[in-house]
């Protein structure tokens, strides 16, 4: 029997889309972290993984049949082009169809040096790999695409960044790991061969819809930049700031990959950046829908020959498909920004509205997440008792003057909706989540498992995060907004 049963399709692709890989393996690894319900989601034998997780997810237990191989992939890093970089600390395990017909990858990201590791050791300190953990874990929770974290190790070895820290090993899932990235490595070799292999590649496992379509690869370009908007759309309706929206790291299949130095805001401010990296803030908050079209641009360019022959006229279809992802991601935003505000009716105003209260929190300060929450609750209700409802608004804004006026033009802009206050307030419940992956939280779990071996926080954090958006006695803590002494405003890769 094998151990996972491998259904392997990346490596069936020509040998230049990849590199043998071999993990380095762990010298005591141990599983701190499994994700059952995934586990079995994915029809994995749940008691076998967790017998042998800390063996296989370390990479000390090779099976015969696993891809191992290092995707080739090139990218463009904060604006420059870079035509190498590829899985340099990451392996593709193996590709697994689940029960329900899914195929999925599974890759091991912390598991020693690759072909394409360059100056890196291949490795990852426990630190990111918690937050990595922690964050996709809660993505999914909060019904917005991602790659999914399975199992999470430590391998008893150290890894030296700026000092020597422990390190791990997540193993993770995801539709696949094919990026805008990929299409420009075989792009920036003249490999139009490799392009159409990889774009055949993408709808077969993707996109299959448009298998044998007539103008399949505009019709592809046009799904990939519609699931980008879509996406991007909901990370903004929770606050996430992905931090590094490298071409590389814009997955083609419309999942949130590669979390590195993410975060969710605490208070609002469209500016906001966390990643020490990110200088420029180039990869600020309400930058990430104008990066994906600068990013869904570059693919554009390795696409173009696939769009036809006359080079204007798949110029034209490029523009046409880049411009229709404005439209979508606008329309998508507000399908979201509705449905946090209550807005049922789709009128003309209703933008206007929702620019009006975010314009609010930036300039009171508030809390995104606690704000929708308050809204939420004045919602009303024969429960409710508005007063206190308002005066919890109010106590979000360091103008609370302006935060209740605002609050009575909301109740009067939806006073004619054929909706009841219960009915308001349950679909408003739904957009907006009592908890995030609090950035303060993440910190204060990575240093409890880095200094103490303790996993306590982490373990804590992540059931409290599997049921976002409902409330849960006694986890008042993971709900709260940071005092001032304990935001943690930067994060590092
Ligand atoms: P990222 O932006 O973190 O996704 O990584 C960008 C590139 O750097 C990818 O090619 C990674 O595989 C590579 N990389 C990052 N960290 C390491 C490391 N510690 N060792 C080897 N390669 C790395
Ligand atoms: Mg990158
Ligand atoms: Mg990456």
């Amino acid at each position: 029997m094998p151990l996972i049963g491998f259904d392997n399709s990346y490596t069936r692709l020509p040998e230049r889309f990849y590199a043998p890989a071999s993990a380095a393996g762990a010298s005591e690894p141990w599983m701190f972290a499994f994700n059952e319900p995934l586990a079995r989601e994915l029809g994995l034998d749940v008691e076998t993984m967790k017998r042998d997780g800390a063996a296989l997810f370390s990479g000390n237990l090779k099976p015969d049949d696993a891809a191992n191989v290092a995707l080739a992939y090139a990218g463009h890093q904060f604006g420059h082009f870079v035509p190498q970089l590829g899985d340099g600390r990451a392996m593709l395990l193996g590709e697994v169809t689940t029960p329900d017909g899914r195929h999925v990858d599974i890759q091991l990201k912390g598991s020693g040096p690759t072909r394409f590791s360059r100056n890196g050791d291949g490795r990852a300190a426990l630190g990111p790999v918690i937050r990595e953990y922690i964050v996709s874990e809660a993505m999914h929770a909060l019904g917005i695409p991602t790659a999914r974290s399975l199992a999470a190790v430590t391998t008893g070895d150290a890894v030296f960044r700026e000092q020597a820290q422990p390190g791990g090993v997540i193993a993770r899932v995801a539709a696949s790991h094919i990026r805008v990235g990929t299409f420009q490595y075989f792009a920036a070799r003249g490999d139009e061969e490799g392009v159409k292999l990889l774009a055949d590649h993408v709808i077969a496992r993707h996109y299959p819809q448009l298998e044998g379509e007539e103008d399949r690869y505009t019709r592809l370009f046009e799904a990939i930049a519609a699931r980008q908007a879509a996406l991007i759309a909901k990370w903004m309706g929770v606050g996430f700031i992905h931090g590094v929206m490298n071409t590389d790291n814009m997955a083609v299949s419309g999942e949130t990959i590669d979390y590195g130095p993410c975060a969710f805001m605490d208070a609002y401010s469209a500016t906001k950046t966390f990643s020490s990296i990110d200088r420029n803030r180039r990869y600020a908050y309400a930058n990430q829908p104008g990066i994906g079209q600068w990013n869904l641009a570059r693919l554009a360019e390795c696409l173009l020959p696939l769009f036809g022959d006359v080079q204007e006229e798949a110029m034209e279809k490029a523009n046409a498909a880049l411009k229709a992802y404005g439209e979508r991601f606008q329309a998508e935003w507000l399908k979201v920004m509705r449905a946090k505000l209550g807005l049922v009716r789709e009128r003309e105003d209703d933008l206007k509205l929702i620019q009006s209260f975010l314009s609010l929190m930036e300039e009171g300060e508030a809390d995104f997440t606690l704000a929708f929450l308050r809204l939420t609750a004045a919602a009303g209700g024969p429960t409710t008792d508005l007063e206190l409802a308002d005066r919890d608004l109010r106590g979000e804004f360091s103008a609370p003057d302006a935060a209740q006026i605002w609050l009575d033009g909301w109740r009067l802009y939806v006073a004619g909706d054929s909706i009841s206050p219960e009915e308001r307030k349950a679909l408003m419940q739904k957009a907006n989540p009592v908890y995030i992956p609090r950035n303060h939280r993440i910190e204060e779990a990575i240093r409890a498992a880095v200094d103490d071996g303790d996993f306590s926080l982490f373990e804590a954090l992540n059931r409290v995060l599997a049921h976002p958006c409902e409330e849960q006695p006694g986890f008042e803590r993971y709900k709260a907004a940071p005092l001032t002494h304990e935001i943690v405003p930067r994060t590092f890769c």
